[in-house]
């Protein structure tokens, strides 16, 4: 019966595709910068409202559309809408048509696909019952979009859904979806680290503390966090991305700025790479006679993506009855984040986010023989990204229905 159900929800799919495809090169042709996405979310809006859904907006730009449709499991489908501030250089004919801003990452893909999902879900309220949300977020990009909306009251405004289900499109075949359970994205940490010195003639050292000799010594003392203290076979990153101190060569200055990201997949793991990041810059600072303490400022940070087992075993296998077997693959850990997580997080709701296929099958297929697809497919976030609008639209339409289906369908 679930299938049958699907299968129903899922009739009306050819008719809805012209208008999916049209709405997604119109959102490619405009795209919007994080939290400025005031066209996109009154698209959605209108499309929501026009399927028959009630609509709340949250968190500057978000839209939460709600059909409920009688008793049952309550579902929530998540698409994020910003796009980034790169210059389109694919010379389709739907190109962005605004300076410096371009849909490099597949959100239109998103927005456009859920929307196709919740008109279905609308027009085909027979074959199920229950509650379905289609939940649009502002500024992924930047990591707060999913945080605006939370704060701005999610959880107490929203249904709490039993389930909640996102994608993403990726450099996989079109036709094609990936999933796992546990860690599919990294959880991500940015921090500033300053370190105070005293500054000094060049030419009078040992009238100096000097922190770009203090700092040095921190970055290469860092390195030893992932190869020393973090467990072999667990995952951790530590970048130094920047480093600034001093203006000339004559000069002492009294301070150094360093810029560190961390990714990791646990969150054992994570507080214990934090620590050790901080542990090591107060040490450095002692073992050198800093005059004060360093300070440490966290910004752009990730949540990890952590699907739940018996979500994404049940996804799976609704997916895997739906399309060809061979069109659902085990997704590999990405070292990406996202911040997708915050939304289920904020209902203590289980989740599932798995990734939807937009490459040209036939030059991927040709890029993976030759062992080139990082150098020959452009990945997200390229000016070149060009995620094929079919197969891509139609099954990340049909992988929300049915990954919806698969808690709305069975109680038949
Ligand atoms: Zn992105
Ligand atoms: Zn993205």
């Amino acid at each position: 019966m679930p299938v049958n159900s699907s299968t129903m929800v899922l009739a009306g799919l050819e008719a809805e595709l012209g208008w999916v495809a049209d709405t997604y090169m119109q959102l490619h042709r405009r795209p919007e910068l994080s939290f400025q996405e005031q066209e996109t979310s009154k698209l959605v809006d209108e499309k929501l409202t026009s399927f028959g859904y009630s609509t709340i907006r949250l968190g500057t730009t978000g839209v939460v559309g709600i059909f409920s449709n009688g008793s049952g499991p309550t579902v929530m489908s998540r698409a994020d809408m910003d796009a980034l501030p790169v210059t389109e250089a694919t010379g389709l004919n739907y190109a962005s048509e605004v300076d410096g801003v371009m849909h490099a990452c597949g959100h239109d893909v998103h927005v456009s696909a859920l929307l196709g999902a919740a008109k279905l879900m609308a027009d085909g309220r027979g074959a199920w019952s229950g509650t379905y949300i289609a939940l649009f977020q502002p500024a992924e990009e930047i990591g707060g979009g999913s945080k605006a909306m939370v704060d701005d009251g999610l959880a107490a405004k929203v249904p709490r859904p039993d389930v909640v289900l996102a994608q993403h499109v990726m450099l996989l075949p079109a036709g094609t979806l990936a999933t796992t359970a546990g860690p599919v994205l990294s959880a991500a940490d940015s921090l500033r680290i300053t370190v105070h010195g005293r500054g000094a003639h060049g030419s009078m050292p040992h009238m100096s503390v000097d922190p770009v000799v203090l700092a040095a010594s921190i970055v290469l003392k860092l390195q030893t966090v992932v190869a020393r203290e973090t467990k072999p076979g667990e995952f951790a990153v530590v970048t130094v991305g920047a480093l600034n101190a001093g203006t000339t060569s004559n000069i002492i200055p009294d301070r150094a700025t360093m810029l560190v990201n961390v990714r990791s997949y646990n969150g054992q793991v994570r507080a214990g790479v934090l620590a050790a990041i901080e542990r090591i810059a107060r040490g450095e600072c002692a073992a050198s006679g800093s005059p004060r303490e360093p300070d440490f400022e966290y910004f752009d940070q990730f949540p990890l993506t952590d699907n739940d087992a018996a979500v994404t075993a049940r996804v799976s296998a609704a997916f895997t009855a739906h399309f060809a077997p061979e069109a659902v693959t085990t997704a590999e850990r990405q070292t990406a984040s996202e911040d997708f997580g915050r939304i289920p997080e904020a209902f203590g709701a289980p989740y599932t986010y798995w990734l939807l296929g937009g490459c040209d099958p036939q030059a991927y297929a040709t890029a993976a023989a030759n062992g080139t697809t990082s150098r020959d497919i452009p990945a997200n976030h390229s000016p070149f990204f060009a995620p094929l609008v079919e197969p891509t639209l139609s099954t990340g339409v049909q992988a929300l229905v049915v990954a919806a289906m698969a808690y709305l369908g069975t109680h038949a």
